[in-house]
């Protein structure tokens, strides 16, 4: 229904509806209230410091007292509970005339023994005989609380509201019908009720948005010709033992989930959600020799040019054991150098390639790709990783990402993918040595850089600011530079790069640092992550509070590749709590949870369209066993009514006919 049909919403009001996103009766009654205000009625504990909500009959007369300008205060008394207690309440003299003699009230507030008065802050002008839930709603400028709350009343009269949820899930849990449901979230009748309709109304939200996940991760694995790779036990065998290293048992797990992967009757959909350091690299790596032991080309996405460089040095060694042609194309590339890798590409004369979004060229045609690989995948574009994806019939997909999202959020985000996860850490790994400071500590500092160069180790410093900032007194690159140069002796050598420079430029000094040419890197956060400089011991993270904590992780991540003891120094004079989580711990996953909790899931959701975290009343993070629950319904729901096309359940049928749309 139209909002201009409801009762009481006239043009203006409708504007006002608008801009908070309601645009008809059924958005209004989805417009749920953030919180409930709970009044339950007490007898009063004078030892308490909490809110307190007592009844009373007021005994005296009021009295207005006129602080200051703007400040007014109440004064009068009650007796309760066979008590007479002072009462005194703050800009409310509006209330004076209905405070009357003798009239029973209830006041929320808090008692001040020290004064001997309950301050209130709340007044409600009748007697509470029982608990009483208030809806609190946010609202905007011009729109008043009761305003929505008399509109959402004549719509839950005028409108009809359907049930979305298929009935066997209703019954499977006990769950109230939605209207219900929707009554009892915005007039709550008792907190039992009100629990079962917030239950209802998440599973609901979560149904479906897991069916929408489900569908599309369905979608994915829906392939017209396909082949089935097989892949036997002794070809990895053999490729590990070629390896320097023993694999992790968590990568060992991840390459078991690609094979099989590869073994099935379905195409790959697959991320490996790994923290810094814990050696994804390698596990793409095998992906790919495996693809090409099964007679496919592989390609290998970076999101850099530093990247794709690193990595293509680090493969060619490998590939050389096994034959493999491997070749590399990034925006640097000469025209001539390109046409003909893209000429060999389509002869099938190179195995596997490395590269930047160059690869992405409509002029790029593979002769039989296999399998594609995105680094820090959060870093293309969902098209970009597509159009990959569409140069081959029989492409397996692998994602790597650094970003250690708590499982229950890569659930939902990435979802219709499937995870594995690496949380060890190679062995032999020491835990990177994490201390706070104050900027008046900076020769701590110092003298640490100093010490770590006369080791011949070498260094990052980050600033976040690349020029001085008149407003702020945060240390720029430039003033950062000059003083390490002052301080530090002879053997620094000192290079700086930041975010505007030109990538070719970046390229260059970040060259010098692998080179080791520099061995103090000042710059801000440009520094890739992903870069691999095993001889990095120390981390500088200067004003370290303009950061989030798992950005925070990720910098200290560049440090700490190898066996030797690294170093990572926060500086900051602020926000020590936050900060102190990275000195606890190394574990990315624990420092994500944390991150969630004190900023909340914004920040790393921005890096998938925010809009599809945008749930009315379910909280991913509160309500988690109803989302893994939803999950597992939907999984099966989906099975059982998919070679139908959802015949019997109109709502989702025409959700998949919208999703297969899309494409
Ligand atoms: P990330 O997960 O951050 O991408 P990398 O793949 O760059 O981590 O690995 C970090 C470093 O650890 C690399 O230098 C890599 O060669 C090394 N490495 C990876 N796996 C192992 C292992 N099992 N044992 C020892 N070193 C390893
Ligand atoms: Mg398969």
């Amino acid at each position: 229904m139209e909002l201009s049909k409801i009762k009481g919403i006239g043009p203006k009001t409708e504007d006002l509806f608008n801009k908070i996103m309601i645009y008809n009766s059924d958005d209004l009654l989805r417009y749920f209230p953030y919180r409930y205000e709970v009044f339950k009625p007490t007898i009063i504990d004078t030892n308490s410091v909490d809110n307190q909500v007592i009844v009373g009959k007021i005994v005296s007369d009021v009295k207005i007292s006129y602080i200051r300008k703007n400040f007014t205060m109440l004064t009068f008394q009650i007796i309760h509970n066979n008590i007479p207690i002072k009462v005194a309440i703050y800009n409310r003299h509006f209330l004076k005339t209905h405070l009357t003699f003798n009239k029973y009230i209830t006041i929320v507030g808090k008692y001040n023994k020290f004064k001997n008065t309950f301050v209130a802050s709340n007044i409600i002008l009748y007697e509470l005989k029982q608990t009483k839930v208030e809806p609190i709603y946010h609202t905007i400028n011009g729109l008043k609380v009761k305003t929505i709350k008399d509109a959402i009343n004549e719509a839950l009269k005028s409108t009809d509201i359907n049930e979305i949820l298929p009935d066997e899930f209703n019954k499977k849990y006990e769950l109230i019908n939605t209207t219900d449901a929707i009554k009892e979230i915005h007039s709550p009748t008792s907190s039992t009720m009100l629990k079962k309709a917030q239950i209802k109304l998440k599973y609901e939200e979560l149904f479906e948005f897991m069916f929408k996940v489900g569908i599309l991760k369905f979608k994915n694995q829906i392939f017209d010709d396909y082949t089935i790779k097989n892949i036997e036990k002794n070809e990895l065998n053999n490729i590990l033992s070629h390896l320097q290293f023993k694999l992790t048992n968590d990568q060992l797990l991840a390459i078991d989930d690609i094979i099989k992967d590869f073994n099935d009757f379905k195409r790959m959909n697959r991320l490996i959600l790994g923290d810094v350091g814990s050696g994804k690299t390698i596990v793409a790596f095998i992906a790919l020799i495996l693809n090409y032991k099964m007679g496919y080309q592989g390609a290998l996405l970076s999101p850099t040019e530093v990247l794709a460089n690193q990595h293509f040095n680090t493969l060619s060694d490998l590939a050389k054991v096994f034959n493999i042609k491997v070749s590399i194309l990034t925006g640097s590339t000469k025209k001539k150098d390109a046409d003909l890798i893209a000429k060999q590409l389509e002869n099938n004369e190179i195995d596997i390639i490395i590269g930047t979004h160059s690869l992405l060229n409509d002029k790029i045609l593979f002769n039989n790709i296999g399998l594609v690989i995105t680094d820090e995948q959060h870093r293309f574009g969902v098209n970009q990783r597509l159009s990959l994806q569409k140069k081959g019939n029989c492409v397996d997909v692998l994602y790597m990402s650094a970003t250690p999202i708590p499982r229950t959020y890569a659930l939902t985000i990435y979802g219709d993918m499937d995870i594995s996860t690496i949380h060890e850490k190679p062995s032999g790994r020491k835990d990177i040595i994490t201390s706070l400071h104050k900027f008046d500590e900076l020769n701590i500092i110092i003298n640490k850089i100093q010490e770590e160069i006369d080791k011949h180790y070498q260094v990052y410093v980050v600033a976040s600011l690349i020029e001085e900032d008149e407003e702020s007194n945060l240390m720029d690159i430039n003033e950062i530079e000059s003083l390490l140069k002052k301080s530090l002796k002879e053997n620094a050598k000192i290079g700086s790069m930041h975010g505007k420079m030109k990538q070719t430029l970046k390229d260059e000094v970040m060259n010098s640092f692998i080179n080791q040419e520099i061995n103090v890197l000042v710059s801000t956060t440009v520094i890739e992550v992903g870069v691999d400089i095993k001889n990095a011991t120390l981390m500088v993270i200067l004003n370290a509070e303009r950061f989030g904590l798992a950005s925070l992780h990720q910098l200290r991540g560049r440090v700490g590749r190898n066996d030797y003891q690294s170093y990572c120094m926060l500086v900051s004079d602020l926000d020590s709590k936050r900060l102190n989580v990275l000195c606890e711990s190394n574990d990315g996953f624990y420092i994500c949870e944390k991150d969630f909790e004190l900023r909340g899931s914004g920040d790393l959701f921005g890096i998938r369209q925010s809009g599809d975290m945008a749930f009315k009343i379910a909280n991913i993070s509160k309500d988690y066993k109803i989302l893994l629950q939803a999950k597992k319904d939907t999984e099966e729901f989906i099975n059982n009514n998919i070679e139908n096309s959802f015949r019997n359940y109109s709502y989702y049928k025409d959700i998949l006919a919208k999703l297969t749309k899309i494409d």
